[in-house]
């Protein structure tokens, strides 16, 4: 592959021009797949929260992205409204359920049903699928390494991306960022009796 440019560097569709601001007002919206018709909607009644790109080989991407967009609100608040007869579950042994639309392909929402799972009780969503403006942005990239896996960038290609992910300030990881590894592992160590 040719040399990559900083200004050719691409990543996601919704970051690639710059990261878009959320509203901290903003109180949800809803998700459309990408069927033109029939579309499966999921109705968020809130905003996201810890919204990151994510270089892993399981999160859903739009066609050509690297990355995908993803971010977690609790479970109670995703109601699926329209057209669930076409969701069904990609991996049913995944950890993160990941409920997709048969017809389309596109992940609606991820669900955790193991109780014991550090992030039980939040799903996992891509804000891109709804239209409504003010979800919070993306703060941080995730398993940035992963990407080698998957096929979007060859080793040699990394030092260009991780520039590019700092100059949009997603400061990029390769695991989860401090705060959300700092919480999988206090769930370990309280289930351990290591922590009271
Ligand atoms: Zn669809
Ligand atoms: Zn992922």
């Amino acid at each position: 592959m040719e040399e990559w440019k900083m200004s050719t560097v691409t990543l996601h569709p919704s970051v690639d021009q710059g990261v878009v601001q959320g509203n901290a007002g903003f109180t949800g919206g809803t998700l459309r797949c990408l069927c033109k018709d029939d579309s499966v909607e999921v109705k968020v009644s809130t905003n996201v929260a810890h919204n990151h790109a994510c270089g892993c080989t399981k999160c859903w991407k739009p066609s050509g992205a690297v990355f995908s967009v993803v971010g977690v609100v609790p479970r109670e608040k995703v109601e699926v409204t329209a057209h669930a007869e076409k969701l069904h579950v990609v991996d049913a042994k995944a950890a993160i359920q990941r409920h997709a639309c048969q017809a389309c392909g596109t992940h609606m929402y991820g669900r955790i049903e193991n109780s014991d799972h550090p992030f039980y009780g939040l799903d996992f969503i891509h804000t891109e699928l709804s239209a409504d403006k003010g979800w919070e942005e993306p703060r941080f990239a995730a398993f940035v390494s992963s990407i080698i896996e998957g096929g979007g960038a060859k080793p040699e290609q990394m030092d260009e991306v991780r520039a590019r992910l700092t100059e949009l300030s997603l400061t990029p990881y390769d695991c989860l960022n401090p705060p959300l590894m700092d919480a999988m592992a206090t769930h370990t160590a309280k289930r351990n009796g290591i922590l009271s």
